[in-house]
C-alpha cells in the first residue's frame, strides 16, 4: 500500500485476514485528513429536506444553501417547496449586530408568500458564534403564524454529519405526536430513511399495499408534515438509513411505544427479507389474527412473483460481469451491507468497503459477509481512496457525489448510489437496473481511450 495513510488514521482501517478485527470509528474526523464526511448541518438538511410541503429556511451565509441546495434529488409526488433553498444571506453587519431581525422577517415573509404546513429554521456554523436565539425567534413566529416553526440545532462546526441526524431527528420529534390517529389500521408502519431519490419509496410503498398494509408516513422520502404529526399511530417504523433515523425510531418507541425494524431495499436477499421481516412482525404480534396470515401468503407471492420476473433478465449481466472487481465507498454502512450481496449475485468481487459514518457493529458485520483480503475504511479521504482503487485494480466505484471524480480521474466505471441517481436501485426492479448500470460502466468501450490501465500501474 501506498504511504497515504496518516499514521492517525491507521487504525480506521482494517484488511480482513490480516489479523483479529479491529477498527476506530464513530469520532471526529482527523484535522487534515480531508474527510468525504458533510458537515452537521448538511447531515440535518438531507433528512428533513424531503418535508415537500414545509419551508426550509437555512439561517447563515448564502454558501450553506447553495451547497445543500437540491443536494438530493428527493421526488415529490404533490407540492416542491422543499425544492426552493431560502437562505436568511447573513452578512457583516448581521454577524456584527445579530441576525435574528432578519430571520423574524424572512419567516414572516416567506410563510405568507408560500403558506407552508410548518417550517425548519436551520442553524449553521456562523449562528453558533454570533448567538441567535433560534428557539425564541421560532416560538414567536409560531404563535404569530399558527404552524409549527421548528428549530434544527445543526451549527456545521459541532460534531460529523451524525450529530447533524441527531439534530434533524429531534426536529422531527417535535412534530409527531401532534396529528390524530383515529382510523389508522392495526397492520401500519412508517417508512424512515429512504429519501426517494428517484422514486423508490413509490415502489416500495406498492409492495406494502400488495401486501395489504398502511402506510402512515413515508418520513424522510416524499414526506408531508399531516403525515409526520400522526406517525406515533402506526404499528411499526420499518427503518432503513439506520444511521440518519434510528434515533427517531428509537425516540417513538420510548414515547409513544412503536417498536422499530432495520431493513435494507437494496439486493433481491434483503428487499425480499425486509417484506418477509414486517409480515412476521405481524403475524407474531396478531397471532391466529386471518389477516395477519393473509398478509404472509400475499407477501410470498409478491416475492415469488418479483423474483421469477427478475432472474432470467439478471443472468446476462452475472455471465459478463462474473469476476470483475468492486469497490464502495457510502455515507450510512447498512446499504453498504445490501451491495456487497448484490455485487454477490452477480458474482462480483468487493475488494474495498467503507463508509462515512459507520459503528463498530455495523463495520463487524461488514468484515463478517466480505472476502479475505477486502479492505474496510471509516471516515476515509481522496488520498486513501485513490490509492485503495489503484492498489486493488477495481473495475467499479460505487459511492455518491464526491467519490465520482475520484473514480473518472483514474479512468474507472462509476456508479451514484446517492444524490444525484435519477434511476431506481432499490426493490426488485432496482436490482435489474443496478446490474445493467454496472454492466454498462464496466463494459463501455469508453475505457479503452483513457489512460485506465496506465493509471493502475
Ligand atoms: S454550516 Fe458551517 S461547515 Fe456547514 S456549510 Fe455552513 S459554514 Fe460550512
Amino acid at each position: 500500500m501506498e504511504a497515504v495513510i496518516l499514521k492517525e488514521r491507521e487504525n480506521q482501517i482494517y484488511i480482513k485476514g490480516e489479523k483479529p478485527f479491529n477498527i476506530v470509528c464513530d469520532k471526529d474526523s482527523l484535522a487534515g485528513a480531508v474527510s468525504q464526511r458533510a458537515c452537521v448541518f448538511c447531515g440535518s438538511r438531507v433528512v428533513l429536506y424531503p418535508i415537500a410541503d414545509a419551508l426550509h429556511l437555512v439561517h447563515g451565509p448564502i454558501g450553506c444553501a447553495v451547497y445543500t441546495w437540491d443536494i438530493r434529488g428527493a421526488l415529490s409526488s404533490g407540492p416542491e417547496l422543499h425544492r426552493l433553498s431560502f437562505s436568511t444571506d447573513l452578512q457583516e453587519m448581521d454577524v456584527i449586530f445579530g441576525g435574528e431581525k432578519k430571520l423574524r422577517q424572512a419567516l414572516l415573509e416567506l410563510i405568507d408568500r408560500h403558506n407552508p404546513k410548518a417550517a425548519f429554521v436551520y442553524s449553521t456554523c456562523i449562528v453558533g458564534i454570533i448567538g441567535d436565539d433560534l428557539e425564541a425567534i421560532c416560538r414567536q413566529v409560531e404563535r404569530e403564524k399558527g404552524i409549527p416553526v421548528i428549530p434544527v440545532k445543526s451549527e456545521g462546526f459541532k460534531g460529523n454529519k451524525r450529530a447533524g441526524y441527531k439534530a434533524a431527528c429531534d426536529a422531527m420529534f417535535r412534530l409527531i405526536g401532534t396529528g390524530g390517529t383515529s382510523n389508522i389500521s392495526k397492520f401500519s408502519l412508517n417508512i424512515l430513511g429512504d429519501f426517494n431519490l428517484a422514486g423508490e419509496i413509490w415502489m416500495i410503498r406498492e409492495y406494502y399495499e400488495r401486501m395489504g398494509i398502511e402506510v402512515v408516513a413515508n418520513i424522510t422520502g416524499d414526506g408531508r408534515v399531516d403525515d409526520i404529526r400522526r406517525a406515533h399511530g402506526a404499528a411499526l417504523n420499518v427503518v432503513q438509513c439506520s444511521g440518519s433515523t434510528m434515533q427517531l425510531a428509537n425516540m417513538m418507541e420510548e414515547q409513544y411505544g412503536v417498536p422499530s425494524m432495520r431493513v435494507s431495499y437494496f439486493g433481491v436477499e434483503d428487499m425480499s427479507e425486509a417484506l418477509y421481516d414486517i409480515a412476521r412482525f405481524f403475524k407474531k404480534k396478531f397471532p391466529g389474527d386471518r389477516e395477519a396470515d393473509a398478509i404472509m401468503e400475499r407477501t410470498m407471492a409478491l416475492v415469488q412473483e418479483e423474483v421469477r420476473n427478475l432472474m432470467p433478465g439478471l443472468e446476462k449481466y452475472r455471465k459478463a460481469l462474473a469476476g470483475k472487481k468492486a469497490a464502495i465507498y457510502v455515507g450510512g454502512s447498512f446499504k453498504a451491507f445490501s451491495l456487497v450481496k448484490a455485487f454477490r449475485l452477480v458474482d462480483m468481487q468487493v475488494v474495498l468497503v467503507g463508509s462515512q459514518t459507520g459503528t463498530e457493529e455495523d463495520y463487524r458485520e461488514l468484515e463478517a459477509i466480505t472476502d479475505p483480503g477486502t479492505i474496510i475504511v471509516d471516515d476515509s479521504n481522496p488520498l486513501e481512496l485513490t490509492s485503495f482503487l489503484k492498489e486493488k485494480g477495481v473495475d467499479i466505484f460505487v459511492g455518491g457525489v464526491k467519490e465520482r471524480p475520484i473514480a473518472y480521474k483514474l479512468g474507472i466505471g462509476f456508479c451514484d448510489h446517492n444524490h444525484e441517481r435519477k434511476e431506481v436501485l432499490a426493490g426488485f426492479e432496482g436490482m435489474l437496473n443496478f446490474a445493467r448500470e454496472v454492466y454498462s460502466s464496466v463494459m463501455s468501450p469508453v475505457w479503452r481511450f483513457v489512460p485506465r490501465a496506465k493509471s493502475m500501474e
